[in-house]
């Protein structure tokens, strides 16, 4: 009896004992997917542009349709000038093109009868038009104004192109997937003979651009043409060859991890996409870089070789960041809000402690401004703390805190982001920090003190 009873007592505890057991297990898991669930929900690009004011879509305008406001606007141009300073030093040429273009452009470019589910079509005074999903005619139409010889390649021509394509409404994601987007395109026209060097050289700029953005990690897809069907595609077996030999020693050389998808390459060219590898460890394909055989057949693009003869150019399409919507979501995702100093909406903001170092605070903000610093004055009413702690969440890099002192010996308390008090400097002092971090600041070079690094 006694035997079952404890038998019984102790089957009892064991179940209890299990149970409870059972209970906290489920219950750390569930704390523990809500916590994860929270700290995905905090790390959305969706949550922080909003909290951030960087952005929104308005259900008048229309679904996949970005508004930039003034704060992710600063972040964008920021983005643009660093890129179009490093495009004009690595050799391209920027272009503007029109949004929209006549039928015919398309039904050269093949794009009418191939893309015409995702193209925004309309017509005017009898005249069909098309909303370009693409920047790529264009440019080619450019490339063609006048006849060109082999002395004037390589040419890159490069462009913010905001393109729309149609996306059906059950794919659109916050900045992720959109039917309006920026692209930070480009097009490399080149003899074959300059094919490697182009890809190469290519693949150095993109790694150096990515890298600036705090984006390290990459791996690639390199998609070639099916072996077995050669049918299946446009341009010359040589070309073929010659391109996917480019693409995947340009990988090899740069030591960039690849996985080659065989049979996957559109049938107008082999192309790499990069991945890159977010702080989450999260892979996005941003870069890609795509050779193509069929638009400069469409529409002869070519030059005259050494030899006097007519030629056909290689065309390369590469666009780095991809869709700048995308890549700021990604971004956004990254670093958690956190910009680093030279892309922050607000790299300092400025608090008075009181009314009487408003004056003061005034100046320092200004003196920042002439600076070129984007920097802000709270002037609000509230408590030091409280305006603090509002820097905070709105992830200013830097604050300058002027109270009486301040005033008194002409200098400024810094706090940093995070970081908190990193004491006393003068204005001049910060301002020189500030373009040190700064990479698209004209100066740069300039500035960095390799004797005094921060
Ligand atoms: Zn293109």
């Amino acid at each position: 009896m006694v035997g079952v009873f404890k038998w019984g007592i102790q089957k009892h505890e064991s179940e209890s004992v299990s149970e409870s057991r059972h209970h906290h297990r489920n219950r750390v898991k569930l704390l523990e997917n809500k916590k994860a669930e929270r700290e995905l929900l905090e790390a959305d690009h969706r949550v922080i542009g909003q909290q951030l004011d960087l952005f929104s879509i308005s259900e008048d305008v229309g679904a996949g349709l970005v508004l930039w406001h003034p704060k992710g606007t600063i972040i964008r141009d920021v983005i643009r000038e660093f890129w179009e300073r490093e495009h004009r030093r690595n050799g391209y040429q920027l272009v503007a093109t029109p949004h929209i273009a006549r039928e015919r452009l398309w039904r050269i470019s093949g794009h009418l009868d191939y893309y015409r589910r995702h193209m925004y079509v309309f017509k005017k005074a009898g005249e069909g038009y098309v909303v370009k999903p693409m920047n790529c005619p264009f440019h080619v139409q450019i490339y063609k104004a006048k006849p060109r010889s082999y002395r004037d390649l390589p040419m890159r021509f490069a462009e913010w192109g905001t393109v729309y394509r149609y996306e059906p409404s059950g794919t659109l994601c916050g900045l992720l997937r959109v039917r309006g987007f920026t692209q930070d395109d480009a097009h490399i026209f080149c003899t074959e003979e300059q094919v490697q060097r182009e890809v190469l050289t290519l693949l150095d700029f993109t790694e150096k651009i990515l890298k600036s953005f705090g984006f390290n990690e990459y791996s690639a897809v390199l998609s070639t043409r099916d072996p077995k069907r050669h049918e299946k595609y446009m341009g010359s077996d040589l070309k073929w060859n010659q391109a996917q030999e480019a693409l995947a020693l340009a990988l090899e050389t740069k030591a960039i991890d690849y996985r080659e998808a065989e049979g996957e390459a559109v049938f107008y060219g082999p192309k790499i996409d990069l991945n890159i590898v977010d702080a989450s460890g999260k892979e996005w394909q941003c870069t890609t870089i795509q050779f193509d055989f069929n638009l400069p057949n469409r529409f002869n693009v070519c030059y005259i070789g050494a030899d006097g003869c007519e030629k056909e150019a290689i065309m390369i399409h590469r666009a780095l960041l991809g869709a700048i919507e995308r890549f700021f979501a990604i971004l956004i995702e990254h670093c958690g809000g956190n910009f680093p100093t030279w892309l922050a909406p607000v790299q300092v903001a400025v608090l008075p402690v009181s009314k009487e170092s408003t004056d003061y605070a005034r100046r320092v903000c200004q003196t920042m401004l002439n600076a070129a610093i984007r920097a802000e004055l709270d002037e609000s009413q509230a408590t030091i703390g409280y305006k603090i702690r509002n820097a905070e969440i709105q992830k200013s890099p830097y604050m300058a805190i002027v109270g009486r002192r301040e005033v008194e010996t002409h200098m400024i308390a810094v706090r940093k982001h995070r970081l908190g008090d990193i004491g006393s400097m003068t204005i001049q002092q910060l301002i020189a920090q500030i373009k040190q971090e700064d990479k698209a600041s004209p100066c740069l070079e300039d500035n960095v003190n390799p004797k005094n690094p921060i």
